[in-house]
């Protein structure tokens, strides 16, 4: 009986990922045990951001005492930063024994099982940017029971040029709608009230399909699973957000109105070099498009700022465009280089200080915005799904708005699980806090 722990960085999708994993090994009669106790432990690392990247790179030298000593723990590299890293990582880490693409999770659980036999390397890298070698489990295990993740595509082909993704995990690949189904209803069985659809374009699901069925056809599916009670979807590549899909999202009461929508950039110039493949003026048609259409959709952004050549003008268009589209939240970013992306070599590289200036004052700006949001909805009641315990704060519970508005209330831990209703009674620029009346 072999004892691991899991060590997860980065996106849902890596927590998905390794939920799936950990619920594999669970069944092979693994046991997930304190980091201390392991004799294997499995990380998750992200690469697409560099402060992510370096976290990870700094944990994994703190076993180098302890593998001089006793040659344990064994230390498995999974995810994007293995895929990033490439088995340059066997060199720099010599306690790393397994280095695993995020395409190869499906051999993944036979790797680590070789490693633990005979201590041998393993290297599960994802040589063809097609291939897939998917793992036929669901997060059986995982941190909270009344959420559920789904993963239903894999990579992406667009291709920005600040992003490592494409390089890192491959081409664009939408899962059998069967499976996907099959998934939802294991995380349904298992106690999940609410399901999240994961994918870095999850609205691209079923380009690659060219049989006509696509993310809305899939998104009603999911949304009419016997036990759905609330559906959510990250991230929306803005090109493929259509009236169709919104059509669903209106008409099917289980799929909450919450849209991720990346702009990235409020100027055509900086887009075009991004190679993002839309204009302000399409990408606000599409918030028109989803404003008209969804009643009170929760409407989040993604931006970065100080990408190489980023002008003042430039960068005060980003910020007109955050007044203009009125977000409820925006997760920013100081542009970071990506070795081997096309931006990495562009000429107009910022110095840090300018990027940090130009972060401090779009937060600014946003955290504006979303207080006065969410000022607005004090004294409104809504449906709540009270997950659990809020991480700050003794006999405090946390949920969300179907708008995904994260909400702070009193109430005891036994409604975990449960739908409230709440009524707003405090507003803050990160949450909303109320009490439950129902
Ligand atoms: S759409 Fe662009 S930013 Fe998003 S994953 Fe693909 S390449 Fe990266």
């Amino acid at each position: 009986m072999y004892r691991f722990h899991m060590k997860i960085y980065g996106c849902q999708m890596n927590v998905c990922d390794s939920d799936r994993v950990r619920t594999a090994l669970g069944r092979r009669g693994w046991i997930e045990v304190p980091e201390d106790e392991a004799d294997m432990v499995v990380f998750t690392g992200c690469s697409v951001r560099g402060r992510a990247e370096q976290k990870v790179w700094s944990e994994l030298g703190r076993y180098a005492p302890l593998w001089k000593k006793n040659r344990r723990p064994y230390v498995a590299l999974t995810g994007c930063i293995a895929q990033s890293l490439g088995d340059r990582a066997f060199t720099r880490y010599p306690w790393i024994r397994l280095l695993s693409g995020p395409r190869h999770i499906g051999l993944l659980p036979d790797g680590l099982e070789r490693v633990m036999e005979d201590g041998r390397r393993v290297t599960l890298l994802d040589e063809n940017p097609r291939d897939f070698y998917d793992l036929d489990e669901f997060s059986g295990v995982r941190d909270n029971k009344y959420r559920g993740y789904v993963t239903i595509a894999h990579g992406c082909d667009n291709f920005c040029t600040y992003c490592i993704v494409p390089h890192v995990r491959g081409r664009f690949l939408s899962r059998p709608p069967v499976d996907v189904l099959q998934e939802v209803r294991r995380l349904i069985e298992s106690g999940a009230k609410e399901i999240s659809l994961l994918g870095q374009n999850v609205n691209s699901y079923g380009n690659d399909f060219k049989n006509g069925y696509g993310f809305a056809q899939l998104l009603r599916e999911v949304a009419r699973t016997e036990g759905v009670e609330r559906v959510r979807f990250v991230t929306s590549l803005p090109q493929d957000f259509t009236e169709e899909i919104v059509e669903v999202m209106v008409g099917e009461p289980t799929v909450c109105p919450s849209v991720n929508l990346p702009i990235q950039a409020g100027s055509d110039r900086i887009l075009r070099l991004m190679n993002r493949k839309y204009t302000r003026a399409g990408y606000m048609e599409k918030v028109r498009m989803i404003r008209a259409l969804l009643p009170e959709p929760g409407l989040t952004s993604d931006l970065i700022v100080g990408f190489p050549g980023e002008t003042e003008e430039d960068f005060e268009e980003s910020m007109s465009a955050l007044t203009e589209a009125r977000f409820d939240l925006v997760h920013t970013a100081a542009y970071s280089e990506r070795a081997g992306t096309p931006a990495a070599t562009m000429p107009g590289a910022l110095p840090r200080e300018v990027r940090m200036d130009r972060l401090a004052r779009v937060n600014r700006l946003q955290d504006e915005i979303t207080l006065s949001i969410n000022r607005a909805l004090v004294g409104r009641r809504f449906r709540v799904l009270a997950e659990g315990p809020a991480p700050k704060g003794d006999g405090l519970l946390q949920g969300r708005t179907p708008s995904d508005k994260v909400v702070v209330l009193p109430g005891d831990e036994g409604l975990s699980g449960s739908f409230v209703t709440v009524e707003i009674t405090e507003a803050e620029s990160w949450c909303l806090r109320g009490k439950i009346v129902d």
